[in-house]
């Protein structure tokens, strides 16, 4: 940030600017149709590589990086610019939608943008803080995140909490939206990234019962972010304790989250232990389905049920069809229940982000046992047209990490009393569906329809 004493500027600004501290010169933009930011500005990102004689930057602004009409950015012309972890970032940068934000130049550390004292001095005070850019610098970290063994979504989750963009009220403030941002957990603080993942007494009260035995009251001064990369960072991955410990680490993060999700959205009352039973549920079975990807002893032993012939004491009959549009590269799926007498009980349709193709008919799988357990029915026939789907469900393995966390909570529904069976049919008996989960791949789609007869 161009930050010059001035005569005019105030006797604490002066002193604060002659301190030449690089983090209280760190601006950031808000960004409004892009015209007024050069892209060789020192507070833009910076790319060596950058040409700007380039056709597709008339300006050399950031206006050209952005499709006006959809009031977007040019994913594609920002991908081919920027190195990967820039263009990323550049691609989180909200853009004003109403034009009620133009182009400005303002202080990073503020919600306001404007520069505030308590702030700097506080910042000055704590040599520990790094901001998320600091963190950036340390590639390890971003590389170590991919290698601990959860599901894609918390591995995701950790990401975005490093580059401090989860929607927290206080990121939603920071981005122009109204909104009180006070703690849901605590309603006494400002809910940042920080406060809700370390400092708050409810986070607090989840690291201390959990496994991991954290004091996270011992931690001041220091930001979620610059803590969970050097946590992730003095444990070796390799090491089969350390990889338990930041399993269990990345689960509860997640699991604050989702449990502040609970108390914002469905308004329930903030329950540290039920945090830690989950977590512990979670570590648990992530755990197991991972550790035995390579040696599935754990999902070869799964109690298999009875042999049943086709016509034994099924309660319902369940179809399920999935489809991959590469053109888009999303896959969905579809299921369709019907009970013995052939009425039909009910139907779903969800888009996937599952990689395999047997991945996509096993969520389809575990949501409809979901449905199917939550209305007492535990006898449950599944019909595919897909060999690999078959293989996989009868074997109980699958080459995909992600692929045995399903297989996982089919298992665990199994232990707990579930009886299903899946068998292999003709592909015109799942045509219709197919057609279906076709059309679910266009755009996100998330439906379920019950027969409120039988339900
Ligand atoms: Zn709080």
């Amino acid at each position: 940030m161009d930050c010059c004493p001035k005569p005019h500027y105030s006797w604490v600004w002066r002193n604060i600017i002659k301190q030449n501290h690089p983090i209280l010169r760190e601006g950031t933009w808000w960004v409004g149709d892009g015209y007024n930011i050069l892209l060789q500005h020192k507070d833009w990102y910076h790319c060596l590589s950058l040409n700007l004689h380039d056709q597709r930057l008339p300006t050399g602004t950031v206006g050209d990086l952005i499709d006006h009409n959809s009031v977007s950015w040019n994913h594609n012309l920002v991908r081919s610019l920027y190195p990967p972890p820039v263009a990323s970032q550049i691609l989180q940068t909200p853009i004003s939608r109403t034009k009620s934000v133009s182009d400005k130049l303002v202080w990073r550390h503020s919600y306001d943008g404007e520069y505030k004292v308590r702030i700097a001095y506080e910042l000055l005070n704590s040599e520990h803080l790094a901001p998320p850019q600091q963190v950036l610098r340390n590639q390890e970290v971003w590389y170590r995140i991919w290698k601990v063994k959860t599901p894609l979504k918390i591995n995701t989750f950790v990401w975005r909490l490093l580059h401090d963009s989860i929607p927290t009220f206080s990121n939603l403030k920071q981005r122009g939206i109204s909104i009180d941002s006070t703690c849901p957990f605590c309603n006494d603080h400002e809910e940042t990234s920080t406060h809700l993942f370390l400092l708050c007494p409810f986070s607090r009260a989840c690291w201390h019962g959990s496994s991991l035995g954290i004091h996270s009251s011992d931690f001041s001064n220091i930001s979620i972010q610059h803590w969970l990369s050097t946590v992730i960072t003095i444990h070796n991955y390799k090491d089969p304790g350390s990889m338990n410990y930041l399993q269990s680490l990345f689960i509860t993060l997640w699991t604050i989250w989702n449990h502040r999700n609970q108390v914002v959205h469905e308004g329930i009352s903030p329950n540290p232990m039920q945090v830690i039973l989950t977590v512990q549920t979670l570590s648990c079975r992530y755990g197991n389905a991972f550790s035995d990807q390579q040696n599935s002893n754990w999902f070869s032993s799964r109690p298999k049920p009875p042999t049943q012939s086709a016509a034994g004491p099924w309660q319902l009959i369940i179809k399920v069809a999935g489809f991959r549009n590469k053109k888009k590269n999303r896959r969905a799926y579809v299921y369709k229940a019907i009970n013995t007498q052939g009425d039909f009980m009910f139907f779903g349709v969800n888009s996937s982000l599952a990689r395999t193709a047997p991945g996509v008919l096993l969520e389809a799988v575990v949501e409809a046992c979901l449905i199917a357990k939550n209305h007492g029915l535990h006898h449950v026939l599944f019909l595919s047209d897909c060999r690999g789907l078959v293989k996989v469900f009868n074997s109980g393995r699958a080459s995909d990490g992600q692929d045995n966390v399903r297989l996982a909570d089919i298992n665990f529904l199994v232990l707990n009393g579930f009886l299903c069976k899946m068998i292999l049919v003709p592909h015109v008996l799942c045509k219709s569906l197919c057609n279906i989960a076709r059309q679910a791949t266009i755009m996100p789609l998330k439906l379920c329809w019950f027969n409120p007869a039988f339900l």
